[in-house]
């Protein structure tokens, strides 16, 4: 386990102790699978914003699969790269029709064989909507804390992940990742953290290092 990181989920338990998942609003698995791949490049509160309408109008994978790809298009058009993320919900949910029963996958592989499903987007749904932990979700703001807080010198996602997974037991996994991202948003942000009201100030190994704050 690596030196830092149960104090450093400590602290910001303490922190946040709102915090039980992810901020994306889901009633079901198959919201949440969309709501994540539509996170990419945006962020959770603008991603709502738009599922609010669009759940409401596609309840089903069938409603996915079968829509015409330019209402698609249109009803996430605001979230930027519409067309790639209409195309990859629409892709995904004709494999969960055709080869999953309709159901969205439980696992790791099965979520990972659809387009546009990563292990970020993976994890996020296996642990929110199922309670199956099989790693670390690491998006843009995980990766930053992560390296700037000393707990991996790595750059990308799955080696990130897995120096994470090796930080802490298994049963943190989950709500550590949502505690990063929640401190992410509040205190330390990618180009002006705020080290001076942050609570892990004094274990970071890049406080006050940035350009607007350096001591
Ligand atoms: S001390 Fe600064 S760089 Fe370190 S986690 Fe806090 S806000 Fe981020």
């Amino acid at each position: 386990m690596r030196r830092g990181a149960e104090e450093i989920l400590r602290r910001l338990e303490a922190a946040y102790p709102e915090v039980r998942g992810t901020a994306l609003r889901w009633k079901t698995p198959l919201d949440l699978l969309v709501a994540t791949i539509l996170s990419a490049q945006t962020t959770d509160a603008r991603v709502n914003e738009v599922t609010e309408a669009l759940f409401r109008r596609y309840r089903t994978v069938e409603d996915y699969a079968e829509a015409p790809r330019g209402e698609l298009e249109e009803a996430v058009r605001s979230l930027g790269f519409y067309r790639q993320k209409a195309r990859f919900i629409q892709e995904a949910c004709r494999v969960i029709v055709e080869e999953h029963g309709g159901e969205v996958p439980r696992s790791m592989e099965g979520l990972t064989k659809l387009r546009g499903v990563a292990r970020k987007t993976a994890n996020i749904v296996l642990q929110n909507a199922y309670g199956i932990v099989e790693g670390i979700a690491v998006d843009t703001h995980v990766m930053r804390l992560s390296k700037r807080l000393g707990l991996t010198e790595e750059r990308y996602r799955d080696k990130i992940e897995r120096d994470l997974m090796e930080s802490l037991p298994r049963e943190k996994w989950f709500m550590f990742s949502n505690l990063l991202i929640e401190h992410g948003r509040r205190v330390c942000d990618a180009k002006k953290p705020d080290c001076a009201g942050c609570v892990l100030k004094d274990l970071c190994p890049s406080a006050f290092t940035f350009p607007h704050n350096k001591r």
